[in-house]
This record gives C-alpha cells, structure tokens and sequence, in this order.
C-alpha cells in the first residue's frame, strides 16, 4: 500500500467514524413521531461504539502500513536521518551552503568555498576577487609567485621533485599563484584575441582559476606533449603519493570544465588524492563530490 492511498483510507474512516454514529442517531430521532422523539442512553452507546469501531479499523491501517515500510525501505530511514542532520548542520553552522546529491556539505569559509573541508575552485564556485592563500611558503606580495604555494603542499612538492630528480628527471614549477587582477588580465588578453567562447575552453574567467588558491601550480611546460616525455608520464602516475591530483584529466572536460591539462596539478592531500588517483584512470572533483563546473551565463 503506497503513503498516498494509506492518507485516502485514513481520511476516509475518520469520516466515516463521524457520520455514521451521527446517521445512526438522526435516524433512531426521526423514526419516531414528532411527540416521542427522543433518544435513549443505549443509543448514545451504540453511536460510541459504531465510532470506536471505524477509529480503531483507522488507526490499525496507518500502522500496519508503517510496519510495512519499515520493513521494506530502509534506506528511507536513512535518507530521513541524512536530511535531519543535514537540518541540524544548517542550522548549526553559518557557512553551510548546501549538500551536494553525494552527500558533501558545502559552506563558504572567508570568500572560498569547501566541499566536505576541501577548497573547490571551479567555474560554479569562485573565489572571492580579495581572497588570497595565507601560510604558503613564501608570502604573498606579487601578482604572480611560483612559491607563494601553501605550506604542507609546498613541503609534498619538494619531496617530489627529490624523488623525480634521483631517477633522472626534472621537474619545475612553472606557474604557480596568481591574482584575481593577474587572471583578469590574462582572460580578457584571451578573449579579445579568441573570442569568450574560446578562450573559456582553455583560460579561467577572473575569481574561478584554482592558481589564485595557492595550491595549484603548472609544472614544465604548458603545453600537451607534456603528457608524453618521461616526466609527464611519471607524474601522471606518481603525484597521487604526495597528494596531488591531476586536476583536469584526460576526457573529462565535461566534467571539469577544462580540456586535459597533464601539467596542472592541484593539492589535496594523500588520502583524497589515492582516491582520485584509481589506478591512473583519475576521478575528478567534480564527479567524487557530485559537484558542477558550469559559468552561470
Ligand atoms: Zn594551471
């Protein structure tokens, strides 16, 4: 029995547990003649009774029907608790945004936004034009900066370049942190020579590059032979044991909003990272949290 015809049969019986007892007393009044109309305690009784009767049918079938659904749906049970807790974290935190359909909360820390405590910087979720990465290794003072990279990143970058540079190879940051006014000027250099269409396949529009975070940088060469030399393939393969992703993946653009970037990696630590990395085929943000990369117009 499905909730909707559980509410029908339950209006009805209340209904009926009203007017029948009533029909019942209306009709033992005016059977009798005008003088003689009068009702006795046994009828009052009977009328009691009929309406216990239908209330008790009433409220069996509301309960059974509930058994039933516990029994049958549990996982409503837990959707239920999920979206009572969901409730109570609204309620509790001013920075709670929302919950994305996998079930990662999203706030708004100081201009940024944080899906389950991660920093996402996409085409849906900006970076406010003043935020800027506090604790990197070196402090912000440039517009650009390839060390102005957020300590615990920095400190994973350096073991990995030790580590690629005792196998033969060599690694460099090319570009590291940028503005919010250093990606501006960048983007619209692209779109007045690419057009906006264009250059949103390949350039992020001012507050949605992930270089303004402080924990993104581009390594080598900007460039998609990068994917193809031995550090490109090393990369791809290792940078997941220092926590860093491959943030824009091969044939993931619909997901990211990016073509493939073999040279961007973004850090989000070991345990996250190992998780994206599923053996080479990376999982992007986006997809692992339930999360959108669309502008708004
Ligand atoms: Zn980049």
């Amino acid at each position: 029995m499905s909730i909707e015809v559980q509410y029908f049969l339950s209006n009805i019986l209340f209904g009926l547990a009203i007017v029948i007892p009533l029909y019942y007393l209306l009709c033992r009044y005016f059977k009798k003649s005008k003088k003689k109309r009068k009702l006795k305690f046994g009828h009052y009784l009977v009328a009691v009774l009929i309406f216990s009767i239908i209330f008790f049918i009433r409220w069996k079938v509301s309960e059974i029907n509930i058994n039933k659904d516990n029994d049958i749906k549990e996982p409503n049970q837990e959707e239920k608790t999920t979206t009572q807790t969901t409730t109570k974290k609204a309620q509790n935190n001013p920075n709670y945004i929302g919950t994305t359909p996998k079930g990662y909360t999203i706030e708004k820390i100081n201009g940024a936004y944080y899906v389950d405590g991660y920093l996402v910087v996409n085409k849906t979720y900006p970076l406010d034009s003043n935020w800027v990465p506090k604790n990197t290794y070196k402090p912000v003072t440039d517009e650009i900066c390839s060390t102005c990279i957020d300590n615990d990143a920095y400190d994973e970058w350096i073991k990995m370049k030790n580590d690629a540079t005792s196998i033969g190879l060599n690694i460099w940051i090319q570009s590291g942190y940028r503005s919010y006014e250093y990606q501006q000027g960048l983007y619209e250099k692209y779109v007045s020579r690419d057009g906006k269409q264009q250059a949103d396949t390949y350039s992020a529009r001012p507050g949605h590059s992930e270089h303004q975070s402080g924990l993104s940088f581009d390594l080598n060469s900007v460039n998609d032979s990068f994917a193809a030399t031995d550090e490109g393939k090393w990369v791809q393969d290792n940078a997941y044991l220092y926590g860093f992703i491959i943030r824009y993946p091969k044939d993931k653009s619909n997901e990211t909003g990016y073509k493939y970037e073999p040279w961007h990696l973004r850090y989000v630590g070991k345990d996250l990272a190992s998780k994206l990395y599923n053996n080479g085929d990376w999982i992007t943000m986006e997809t692992y949290f339930g999360i959108d990369s669309r502008y708004k117009d």
